[in-house]
């Protein structure tokens, strides 16, 4: 059975679009610790865990989530954007890019924040624009 996340890169379920290539797919986290947080997915694999993954999908996932990275950095006034690999919730390999101010942004523990649908959109197209592929 496909995972939540290969319906999302399907757009079986919707989600907010950053940035998408044939074998990556780069959405806002539902749930986010701060604006512009946004996970980076495989589409062609499900593997669990990132490590299980081939070399090559390993090194054309890290090298499209940088260029997220970027075009979050642009969009989203922050310090850094903040790399993580949790998977404690979707079995379904993905990168978090989370902007930051301080170092405690990144703390999965904090509370996360609510946004309107409105602002979700507003987000994902200021980050898509700022996308270079
Ligand atoms: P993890 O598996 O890395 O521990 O956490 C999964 C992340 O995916 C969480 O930050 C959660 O908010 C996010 N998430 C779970 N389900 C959905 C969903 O249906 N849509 C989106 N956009 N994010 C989701």
């Amino acid at each position: 059975m496909a995972t939540i996340f290969t319906k999302i890169a399907a757009g079986e379920i919707p989600s907010y679009k950053v940035a998408e290539s044939e074998d990556f797919y780069a959405f806002l986290d539902i749930n986010p610790l701060a604006e512009g947080h946004t996970l980076v997915i495989p589409r062609k694999t499900e593997a669990d865990y990132i490590f299980d993954l081939d070399d090559e999908t390993y090194a054309g996932l890290t090298a499209f989530a940088k260029k997220v990275a970027v075009a979050i950095k642009k969009a989203i006034p922050c310090k850094r954007v903040g790399v993580a690999v949790l998977g404690m919730e979707v079995p379904h390999t993905h990168i978090h890019l989370v902007p930051l101010q301080s170092e405690g942004d990144l703390n999965f523990s904090n509370k996360k924040k609510q946004l309107t649908p409105e602002r979700f959109a507003e987000i994902a197209a200021a980050i898509a624009a700022e996308f270079n592929d």
